[in-house]
């Protein structure tokens, strides 16, 4: 595939980085793509999966390295994702988490906070980013959890919902209200969760049509005490965290969603060029051929913005949010719309588990809703162009 190959080439990353992603790359497709339909099926969680990433020592690629961490290029992490992702969506995403959750902490949390969660980060822990609420998705600011400071203590009431890792991350980033601090915007604060120390109910696990096997956990906090020294920050400082954690999350997202993508387009063309019908092979097809086009087009567009992204965050852009909804919009609706033709390429194989491409169009559906869903990207992409 010379068009990807060469895309690749562009993106600029150091030899070691190179060496990176190579390793990811080589137990992604030996150790965790033969697993994925198993998982798929029996929905568990993919521990052995999370520990050979943990062999590879891959959280450490996020933690400064005062921390224990060896620190890569945002690009380079970019296709970590999308290698992993590839192989199991489900352990690509569970894996993002890790830096979605923690990136607000290395970028905002105090030296003593630091030194306290980053090392055990580096070495592998599991994290959670909770932000969903049953009555707030969308407009995360309708979010009801209390954050009440009592002495050396907050104490924590409330819940949340659709937490992946939620049962079995090691620290919670949890966003809530600060009880002192009246107006409902300004009161968004957010702490981190130990769950060693301060095990939390799970009320509950969905049952989802993809990522059958990273966790998706209902949580409850019923006045749950964690130490006043836990907070991020200042009470009342929590919105300005959570939408410059997004900001860097949402092109991790559509890296994820490229994984998907790339991962079906590869499927379909392996297929299209064995299968034949009407004694010639499908995609000799000119229909197919124009159906491929369209398609090779848009991956390649994608992977080329993507890495205008990551080139704008690893040279210290400050504003590239509009940037960043507009590759988690675009890399979503793709995956959704690559994994549907590759169904559609492969016949009446495609719609049955034997074939990968059926998985892949159920994980992808989930791309286009989480970390914003396109409607509100597309919302947010619009009013970036209002003259005030
Ligand atoms: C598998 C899975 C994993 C998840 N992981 C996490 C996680 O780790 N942490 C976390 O905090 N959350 C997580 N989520 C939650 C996810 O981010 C939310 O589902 C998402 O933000 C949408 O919220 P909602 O489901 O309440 O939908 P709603 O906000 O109720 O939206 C319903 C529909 O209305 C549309 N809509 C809403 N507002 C607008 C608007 N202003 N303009 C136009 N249309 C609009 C939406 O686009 C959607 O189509 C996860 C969800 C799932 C399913």
């Amino acid at each position: 595939m010379l068009v990807f190959d060469r895309l690749k080439s562009q993106i600029n990353l150091p030899e070691e980085e190179k060496l990176v992603v190579d390793s990811v790359r080589q137990v992604s497709r030996s150790n965790l793509a033969p697993r994925a339909t198993a998982y798929d099926k029996s929905g568990k969680f993919p521990w052995n999966n999370v520990n050979d990433i943990n062999e590879l020592g891959l959280n450490a690629m996020f933690v400064p390295e005062e921390y224990g961490g060896t620190p890569t290029s945002f690009a380079c992490y970019l296709e970590c994702v999308k290698e992993i992702t590839a192989a199991c969506a489900a352990t690509g995403i569970i894996w993002a988490t890790n830096y979605h959750a923690m990136k607000p902490v290395i970028d905002f949390a105090s030296e003593e906070q630091k030194r306290r969660w980053l090392p055990g980060v580096a070495e592998g822990a599991l994290a959670s980013l909770c932000i969903t609420e049953p009555h707030a998705g969308s407009d995360a600011t309708g979010m009801q959890t209390k954050f009440k400071p009592d002495g050396n203590e907050i104490v924590i009431d409330g819940g949340k919902t659709f937490i992946t890792n939620g049962d079995v991350a090691d620290y919670l980033l949890l966003f809530g209200k600060w009880s002192e601090i009246d107006d409902p915007k300004q009161s968004i604060s957010v702490l981190v969760v130990e769950t060693k120390e301060t095990p939390i109910e799970v009320v509950g696990l969905e049952d989802k049509m993809g990522h059958r096997a990273s966790s998706t956990a209902t949580l409850a906090f019923d006045g749950v005490r964690v130490p006043y020294a836990n907070l991020l920050h200042g009470p009342g400082d929590g919105l300005k965290l959570l939408l410059a954690s997004l900001n860097k999350s949402r092109p991790s997202v559509a890296a994820h969603a490229l994984g998907i993508a790339r991962a079906a387009f590869e499927e379909a063309v392996a297929y299209i060029n064995e299968r034949q019908q009407s004694g010639r092979k499908i995609i000799e097809f000119q229909g197919i051929q124009f159906l491929l086009a369209d398609l090779a087009t848009e991956l390649a567009l994608c992977e080329a913005f993507l890495t205008h992204v990551a080139t704008m965050i690893d040279s210290g852009v400050a504003d590239f949010s509009t940037e960043a909804s507009m590759i988690k919009l675009r890399a979503a609706d793709l995956a959704m719309r690559m994994t549907t033709e590759a169904v559609q390429l492969h016949g009446g194989y495609g719609y049955v588990k034997e074939y990968k491409v059926e998985r892949l169009m159920r994980d992808a559906k989930i791309t286009q809703i989480w970390e914003g869903t396109n409607q509100v990207h597309r919302q947010l992409i619009g009013r970036a162009f209002f003259e005030r």
